[in-house]
């Protein structure tokens, strides 16, 4: 029993009386070593025993089994006449914090729980490793951590966050170099951004998004500093600009994929306009299915890019920890798998022939199975009659909508990101596209040139081209991009950092990202100050 405070130094002063196993938790009796304690208030020693009371506190659990120690206080007269307090108990600090239902260390493993996952998912954690606590204890107990102090960084990461979307945005500052939050602001205005800059002074650079707000912060709040604006926000206003080009030469798009003259795309096969309505609906079902596991695949490399650990990610995504294994070793969504037919149902041949009669008003069941039997139908009757049963009860007013013509034509957000990669990472059918629309359209051509021009200045940070390119574009006459243009001129030393300087904001999407899983593994209902606790604990 003296061994105790070796192994657990939380006993230290502590004699342990008695160790015992009750319905499986294990109970620990212990009181205080000494004869005597020292007054909380004047400090003076005292022996005089007032009275004895037990405190119950929740200990680590031992061997998975929780663990509650009983605590023999006492309570001892302070004699010192000028001291207010007549009676005082007696602490264990090592142990507990006064008036503390859990032990020390049980309170710190809750905290990192709490701070890595939040209230819910942190609870639910603590449950099954044998540590139940509340959601709001949790939150309680994040709450009481201590923030870290603020440093000011020298390169500074400034983006916009959506607290909700459409609703409410915040500002999340990022030290590019430390590669930390180091702060989390409740909004995303101009001043307030600016006052964060002036309170703390020091900071060199600035790499912000486009946004006039964060513009005008950089300006009135650290005059001194570069403002860089950052790439990522450059080549996706670009792509945005030829978005809306394409989307006025939608034509070019159909002819450039073999689909001109047919304005609809190809007629739907027969086979696929003669699914009947459950088969839709598997169909649909199995869609959806493998949309979710495309979605889970993004969120668990999101993750991993975010630097959770696996463990966590398992738990934020609620899959195994080898489906996070299988997920990460993939390079790409994983492929929809086909369902595969073992062998023809004896009806599925005669299925598209019995909807379309009944679509056109036949309802005699046995002069149907006459009709196919023709055909060469070989077995039985009543076959036919649950295949009507089926189709009656699913669908009593019957009539089988088309589906959704098929079409090979690329979207103009699609092709706009294929005109700014490197013509090497495109697959050659990519490449042989945009020249087909390049041939049909020269407009295309010269917009291709110029986002290839600009995604060079942007890859081999070669800024000193910017005049020259803006000549170019002037010269080009293709409106959605002299406007991208335009404001590129407003914002153009910033845009010349951008592409010369090493900095991005790169760093800082990946913060928004955390930022953004933080909240989801909160529900969304995490109020702010939570929000940003756990942020800049985890930083
Ligand atoms: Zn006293």
């Amino acid at each position: 029993m003296l061994k105790f405070p070796v192994l657990f130094p939380h006993f230290a002063g502590l004699r342990v009386e008695r160790l015992l196993v009750l319905d499986g938790v294990v109970h620990i009796e212990a009181h205080q070593r000494a004869a005597t304690a020292h007054c909380p208030t004047c400090g003076r020693r005292s022996r005089r025993v007032h009275s004895r009371y037990t405190r119950q506190i929740t200990d680590e659990p031992l061997g998975g089994r929780p663990v509650v120690i009983h605590l023999r206080v006492r309570r001892f007269f302070c004699r010192a006449r000028a001291c207010p307090k007549q009676t005082f108990a007696e602490q264990a600090p090592a142990l507990a914090d006064r008036y503390a239902r859990r032990s020390t260390p049980l309170s710190g493993t809750l905290q990192q729980i709490g701070v890595a996952l939040g209230g819910r998912p942190g609870a639910r954690l603590s449950a099954a490793l044998h540590r139940p606590v509340s959601r709001m204890t949790l939150l309680r107990l994040i709450r009481a951590l201590p923030l870290p102090a603020p440093a000011t960084p020298r390169v500074l990461g400034v983006d916009d966050w959506a607290y909700r979307k459409g609703h409410r945005y915040g500002t999340i500052l990022v030290d590019l170099e430390q590669h930390r939050v180091v702060e989390v602001l409740d909004d995303r205005q101009a001043e307030t951004v600016a006052q964060w800059l002036q309170e703390q002074p020091g900071v060199e650079i600035i790499s912000r998004d486009r946004a006039r707000a964060y513009a005008e912060a950089a300006r009135t709040g650290a005059p001194q500093a570069v403002q860089v604006v950052d790439r990522w926000h450059l080549l996706k206003n670009l792509v945005e600009a030829l978005e809306r080009c394409l989307l006025r030469h939608g034509k070019a798009l159909k002819v450039a994929a073999g689909q001109a003259g047919t304005d609809d795309g190809p007629l739907p096969s027969y086979s696929d306009a003669a699914r009947v309505p459950w088969q839709q609906r598997a169909e649909v079902a199995r869609q959806q299915k493998h949309a979710g596991k495309v979605e889970q695949y993004e969120q668990i490399h999101a993750l991993q890019a975010a630097g959770f650990t696996k463990l966590d990610i398992a738990d934020l995504v609620g899959v195994s920890r080898p489906t996070v294994d299988r997920y990460l070793n993939l390079e790409a969504p994983p492929e929809r798998r086909r369902p595969h037919r073992t062998g023809l149902r004896v009806l599925e041949a005669f299925e598209p022939y019995l909807l379309q009669r009944w679509t056109q008003g036949c309802r005699n069941r046995s002069r149907l199975v006459r009709e196919i039997r023709a055909q060469g139908y070989q077995h039985g009757a009543s076959t036919v009659v649950r295949f009507f049963q089926r189709l009656e009860r699913d669908q009593p007013g019957l009539s089988v909508p088309p589906a959704p013509p098929k079409t090979n034509v690329p979207s103009a957000r699609h092709v706009a990101c294929l005109l700014v990669q490197r013509p090497d990472d495109l697959a050659s059918e990519e490449r042989e596209y945009l020249t087909r629309l390049g041939e049909h359209e020269p407009a295309l051509a010269t917009a291709y040139g110029l986002s290839q021009a600009f995604a060079g200045m942007v890859r081999e940070r070669t800024g000193q081209r910017l005049t020259d390119w803006l000549a170019d574009v002037a010269a080009s006459g293709i409106g959605e991009l002299v406007g991208f243009a335009r404001g590129v001129r407003d914002d153009q030393a910033p845009v010349e950092a951008a592409l010369t300087l090493e900095w991005s904001n790169g760093q800082t999407e990946g913060q928004v990202n955390k930022l953004k899983l933080l909240k989801r593994s909160m529900y969304g209902r995490a109020s702010f100050e939570f929000l940003w606790r756990r942020c800049l604990l985890t930083a």
